[in-house]
C-alpha cells in the first residue's frame, strides 16, 4: 500500500471517529445487540430495525478506540437498506479480510480503509467489533 493511500486511509478512519454516522440510542428499538472487546476495551451496542427482510434502520451506541467507533459508522452506512442475506455476505467479507487478509474490499466504498488494521494484529477486534455484533444481531432475529 502506498503511503498515501494509507494517510487517506487514516483520515476517513479519523473523520468517522469524530463525526460517526448513525451514532444514537433507537428508544422504540428491542433489537440490538451489544459486544465488547476486552483487549482494547471497546464496547459497541448495534440496534436494527429489520421489516420485510431489509434493514430499515441500523444505529449504533458505544465507546471505545477510533477504529472500533469508526469501524461500527462505517458499517451502519453500508448495511442500511440490505436484506438480512446480502448483510451477512457482506459482514462475512469484511470479517474474512480483515482476519485473513483474503479478498478486496475496494467494492465497498470507504470500509476499505478498515484494511489498514491487518497490518496490526492487535487492532483487529477493534474493528471487527461491530461487524459480530450484527452478524449475532442477524442470526438472532
Ligand atoms: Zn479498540
Amino acid at each position: 500500500m502506498s503511503a498515501n493511500l494509507q494517510e487517506l486511509y487514516q483520515d476517513i478512519i479519523l473523520e468517522h471517529n469524530r463525526n460517526p454516522h448513525n451514532k444514537h440510542k433507537s428508544p422504540d428499538c428491542n433489537n440490538c445487540h451489544e459486544g465488547y472487546n476486552p483487549s482494547c476495551g471497546d464496547v459497541v451496542t448495534i440496534c436494527m430495525v429489520i421489516e420485510d427482510n431489509v434493514i430499515k434502520d441500523i444505529s449504533f451506541t458505544g465507546e471505545g478506540c477510533a477504529i472500533s467507533q469508526a469501524s461500527a459508522s462505517l458499517m451502519t452506512d453500508l448495511l442500511v437498506g440490505k436484506t438480512r442475506s446480502e448483510a451477512l455476505k457482506i459482514i462475512n467479507d469484511v470479517c474474512s479480510s480483515l482476519c485473513g487478509g483474503n479478498g478486496d474490499l475496494s467494492k465497498y466504498g470507504d470500509v476499505c480503509a478498515l484494511t489498514g488494521v491487518t497490518k496490526f494484529p492487535m487492532r483487529i477486534k477493534c474493528a471487527t467489533l461491530s461487524w459480530h455484533a450484527a452478524e449475532s444481531l442477524l442470526h438472532e432475529e
